[in-house]
């Protein structure tokens, strides 16, 4: 099918002033590149113990950090540094300076606090200006933001950058899915900003509710905070007559910000001038080359209120350098696939929800609505993927029904390379998500 077709004409890009730090050229973005990690490293030393006994520790010390090259020397940081540190362990600036605090939510144990400048704010809102400007966004298109406000960097995040953009922000905030419909139909809503998995529920609530989404003026959606698969994004454009891109961020580096699509969406650019980018083996922990698949590691390199030196994001894809026929310098991550966090192992076999999502959609007339149970039963580990069909696609013929099982399960297991049941259960059945979706239950005692 040609997703080309079912789009709405998008003009390509007006080029914005904001966006103008995308084009610099390489030498001089290093440049500026290496003379931030030096002032954010003697800002790190100087005022986060936990950095300066990690360097100490290592022997090394701000002045010897010459430029951007230098950078592996750094100690990495991790997760649990930020937990370790709660609330205000690792804040370089004090507190009269921080003029905001955001916390991820915590589902096990306490959350982690960022904290955030004047500076800091603005960094980030141009940042997110720069994504917007990339999905052809501009002043007088009207953005619907239906990620949470709250502690959750999502809202705030996107408000900025879009006011900033001088786009009409309407903040509804996540959930009450009607009434974002309404919204989205009465005042004339040109982008949604989203979970992939909420707008997905919002596009079929739409769909009961007699709203076609094709025929509103909604061309553009932003989503993120959640892997979903080029799949998926076929199955949103085509249905709702909309491009969806995808924007990458996480709450210890900023929010939403660190890196978005352009219109190839071949990639996500990372916004390196202030967000650094290095690729590492997961288990030796070493550099490894562009191009090359391992976790990504992130350096805050202007953020005052909470540096971050070298995070390690969990977050598996690779750098690559081609240049982009957008035209812009700076690099480019492969859309992220998968978190290490949210990879299960299935007798001895590593297994990604993404790559089941992928298997899903490859079956004519499946929608993405499913869910991951693993049991263990007698020691063995069982897998049984819970997938929603559509009323059309409810057969009175047993046959019919036996088929289309028997096609998922094959394909799911063409795709991971071990068995699996699939149990087609009811429209609705499985529970809605307005947030980040939950995809696997694990039901196997430890
Ligand atoms: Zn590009």
């Amino acid at each position: 099918m040609n997703h080309d077709i079912a789009r709405k004409s998008a003009p390509p890009a007006a080029f914005h002033p904001a966006s103008a730090p995308d084009y610099v050229p390489a030498a001089q973005l290093r440049q500026l590149q290496s003379q931030r990690l030096q002032q954010i490293v003697r800002l790190a030393y100087d005022n986060v113990p936990l950095y300066r006994q990690r360097m100490d520790e290592r022997g090394v010390r701000p002045e010897n950090i010459a430029g951007i090259e230098d950078i592996a020397r750094l100690p990495l940081t991790v997760k649990n540094d930020l937990r370790d540190t709660y609330p205000f362990g690792l804040f370089a600036a004090p507190m009269r300076d921080v003029v905001r605090l955001h916390a991820s939510s915590g589902t096990t144990g306490k959350p982690i606090v960022v904290a955030y400048t004047q500076a800091d704010i603005e960094v980030w809102s141009g940042a997110i200006m720069r994504a917007l400007a990339a999905y052809g966004l501009q002043a007088g298109d009207i953005v619907q933001n239906s990620y949470g406000y709250g502690l959750f960097t999502g809202g705030l995040g996107l408000h900025y950058g879009a006011e900033a953009l001088g786009a009409t922000v309407i903040p509804t905030s996540g959930g009450n899915t009607d009434r974002q419909i309404m919204v989205m139909k009465d005042f004339g809503v040109s982008a949604i900003c989203c979970t992939p998995s909420y707008f997905l529920h919002i596009l079929d609530r739409a769909q009961e509710l007699g709203v076609l989404l094709r025929e509103l003026p909604l061309r553009v959606g932003i989503f993120g905070a959640e892997p979903w698969t080029d799949a998926m994004r076929g199955h949103i454009e085509q249905a709702a007559g909309i491009r969806a891109f995808d924007i990458y961020g996480l709450t210890e580096i900023t929010g939403p910000g660190v890196g978005a699509e352009c219109q190839y969406q071949d990639g996500l650019h990372i916004f390196e001038d202030h967000f650094y980018p290095e690729i590492i083996d997961q288990d030796t922990c070493e550099p490894l080359p562009d191009g090359a698949q391992g976790e990504l590691v992130l350096t805050t390199l202007s953020k005052q209120a909470m540096p971050i030196l070298r995070y390690r994001t969990r977050d598996i894809t690779s750098l690559h350098t081609e240049p982009c026929p957008c035209g812009r310098t700076i690099r480019r991550i492969h859309r992220i696939s998968h978190r290490s966090d949210d990879m299960f192992i299935i007798r001895g076999v590593n297994v990604f929800p993404s790559q089941i999502e992928a298997a899903l959609l490859a079956v004519d007339g499946v929608l993405p609505h499913y869910q991951i149970i693993l049991t263990r039963q007698k020691g063995l580990d069982r897998i049984e993927v819970q997938v929603e069909i559509t009323p059309e696609l409810v057969s009175d013929r047993i046959s019919v029904m036996e088929d289309l099982r028997s096609k998922l399960e094959k394909q799911i297991e063409h795709i991971i390379g071990i068995r699996v049941t699939v149990t087609l259960v009811e429209w609705h059945s499985l529970d809605r998500s307005e947030g980040k979706a939950r995809r696997v239950i694990d039901k196997r005692e430890m």
